[in-house]
């Protein structure tokens, strides 16, 4: 049976270059894989999947939360890679599951664990309970030489907690942090916004 991945990071931690570069290995040894990412999530226009590097491949999928994902045909896939998989629903996750047991495809997930108030996203949940390997891609906290663990949230300079969780193309800022940091932060603007 194939395997259903699930590899984690924050903001910044280089994912979808990951993902970039296990599709170009695929591709240069002729197999046939597949790039999915959520319908949502247009930050970089509507069709492409690019990392922050400036790597950019289009998407073959965009799934919406009712896609059939298992009805598709997925004969002659090698791999499905999904970019931002913390933004599907729990049922796509599960189809993706089930993809790997009944057409014996592997799907590996790249996606946030957790949202700018250390929640999971739906989507991460579903992974984090169904996957076979859960890996996570490492990086540095944006004001110290910790491991970053949450995404902390910027609005004009200044950390907060307000907003809406799915907030794409906005103005807003996200930065990898330590959880020393991303409470020191958060501590530092509710201060500010005591004192005006
Ligand atoms: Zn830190």
């Amino acid at each position: 049976m194939a395997k259903l991945y699930f590899r984690y990071g924050t903001v910044g931690s280089a994912k979808t270059l990951n993902l970039l570069a296990v599709a170009h290995n695929y591709r240069q040894q002729g197999k046939r894989i597949l790039l999915l990412r959520p319908e949502l999530d247009t930050r970089f226009g509507k069709e492409s999947i690019k990392s922050r590097a400036g790597l950019e491949m289009a998407a073959d999928i965009l799934v919406a939360p009712k896609t059939p994902l298992l009805e598709m045909h997925w004969e002659g896939v090698s791999c499905i890679l999904v970019d931002e998989a913390q933004f599907l629903t729990g049922h796509n996750i599960e189809e993706l599951r089930k993809i790997t047991l009944l057409k014996d495809v592997p799907v590996i997930c790249y996606g946030l664990r957790t949202d700018f108030r250390t929640r999971l996203f739906d989507g991460s949940l579903r992974l984090m309970e169904l996957a076979d390997s859960i890996e996570e891609v490492k990086s540095t906290c944006h004001y110290c030489n910790r491991k970053s663990v949450a995404n902390l949230k910027h609005v004009d300079g200044v950390a907060t907690l307000d907003g809406p969780v799915v907030q794409l193309g906005a103005e807003e800022r996200y930065y990898p942090v330590c959880y020393k940091c991303y409470h020191v932060q958060i501590e530092q603007a509710a201060k500010q916004f005591a004192e005006v």
